[in-house]
């Protein structure tokens, strides 16, 4: 289901045509109304003169996370404030949140691309959406709400949390596609699981799962629990909210919303970009964006880029699911460890869920000492003691071979690593550096 052909199978050339008119534009809306852009493009000696081809965009600076932090509240508008209609905020967890502003036509925009999003994963105006994403600043909420609306869908608002009546709800209002992280997805599961739900009763058919990263062997977990197809969905605060990519029915990469967003990869070390095909962080441009648009954002995502028409049928650029962010990026004596490596070498272990919880410290020896938390199934518990030391051994064995790196391996049972309703917190890095 291709929800706008016009755009979605757009020929490339056509499409390159597109986007550098946009991205003209844009850059010179930047330059005359927004005096931070008009400062940085002075300061790299590049303007609006400058942006002859979708390639000379390489030569324009980035604008990072900080800079949002910088200007906020309004430091960014382009546009007069009378012209905003919403306004959304990342949740700020280390300091001064980042804002990102709407006019109607923003706003229009984006119920156009989660529109798209729904109808990647199939949803059509005869679908039930049950929507837990968290309702208010978070952008998710109300992002597939507005999708689910535009495609005419019967949307249930329930926002995160409160486990047992999202069950409730899905089996009484029959609910045939279920919006979360995917993290919730499993949880929602355990809990169906746990109190007895009739899987066979429900009548869900498939889930958006995004606001994380989450791995292919999760997404195998979520359509076995559940009986659905997962499809991976990928957006962020700064750069309007969900709707930025999403999978097809092929499930290998998220197409790029390209008329709405100007994806590059480029390596996070040198900020040169990188050729198709290779694993870099990913930057993103607002092409169209009124209230706060953006150029060169620097994710600080990991994934790679693939064209070409896709078997569904539309032509736009795919980005591999995320391998991680440049953020998360642990360095444990030196080495470099994502925590999706070791989400990866769990799902391989019998026994052991990927469940789990990384805690980093420092030794009074200055020496990082890691400790993985790792669930495994209960009835190891009531086992012999040697089953359970067996399976520990392999764990620190397996992360040893896999990671480089020695850590200590504690079982525990299910559910004593706390959940979130929202995104997974996996690393506790008490180091103070
Ligand atoms: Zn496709």
């Amino acid at each position: 289901m291709i929800w706008n052909p016009q755009y979605e199978c757009q020929g490339i050339e056509e499409r390159k045509l597109l986007q550098l008119a946009r991205l003209k534009n844009l850059v010179e809306n930047l330059y005359s109304r927004v005096s931070f852009y008009h400062a940085k493009f002075d300061a790299a000696g590049v303007g609006p003169r400058d942006l002859g081809s979708l390639e000379s965009l390489a030569a324009f600076p980035f604008t990072v996370k900080d800079d949002l932090r910088t200007t906020y509240p309004y430091g960014l508008l382009a546009c007069p404030l009378p012209e905003i209609e919403e306004i959304h905020m990342s949740s700020g967890t280390t300091g001064v949140p980042v804002v990102d502003a709407y006019t109607r036509f923003d706003v229009e925009c984006w119920e156009e691309a989660m529109a798209r999003t729904l109808s990647g994963a199939g949803a059509t105006r005869h679908d039930t959406v049950q929507n837990c994403y968290g309702y208010g600043l978070f952008t998710g909420g109300l992002g597939a709400h507005y999708g689910a609306k535009r495609i005419g869908a019967n949307i249930i608002p329930m926002s995160s949390g409160n486990t047992a009546k999202q069950l409730m709800v899905m089996r009484d209002f029959g609910s045939t596609i279920l919006a979360c992280t995917p993290s919730y997805a499993l949880y929602m599961a355990e809990e169906a699981r746990e109190s007895g739900f009739d899987f066979k009763a429900k009548k869900l058919r498939a889930g958006c799962f995004g606001a994380e990263p989450w791995s292919e062997a999760m997404r195998k977990q979520i359509e076995a629990a559940w009986g659905i197809d997962a499809y991976d969905i990928y957006g962020l605060t700064e750069v309007t909210g969900p709707g930025v990519a999403f999978e097809c029915e092929c499930k290998d990469g998220m197409h790029v919303n390209e008329d709405l967003f100007y994806p590059e990869i480029i390596d996070p070390a040198t900020g040169k970009s990188l050729p198709d095909g290779e694993k870099g962080e990913l930057v993103l441009t607002t092409l169209v964006k009124e209230g706060t648009p953006l150029l060169r954002y620097r994710t600080r995502d990991i994934t790679s880029i693939s064209r070409g028409r896709c078997v569904c049928g539309r032509t736009t650029a795919k980005i591999h699911r995320l391998y991680g962010r440049t953020d998360d990026l642990l360095i444990i004596r030196g080495v470099n460890v994502f925590p999706s490596q070791i989400e990866h070498a769990l799902i391989e272990i019998e026994g052991a869920d990927p469940n789990y919880a990384i805690i980093v410290d420092r030794s009074a020896t200055y020496l990082d000492e890691v400790e993985l938390m790792v669930e495994v199934r209960r009835e190891l518990f009531s086992d012999e003691t040697k089953t359970l030391e067996t399976l520990r051994s392999k764990i620190e064995a397996v992360m040893k071979s896999k990671l480089g790196i020695s850590l200590k391996v504690k079982l525990v049972e299910p559910k004593t690593i706390e959940r979130s309703m929202g995104k997974a917190k996996r690393v506790i890095d008490k180091r103070s550096i």
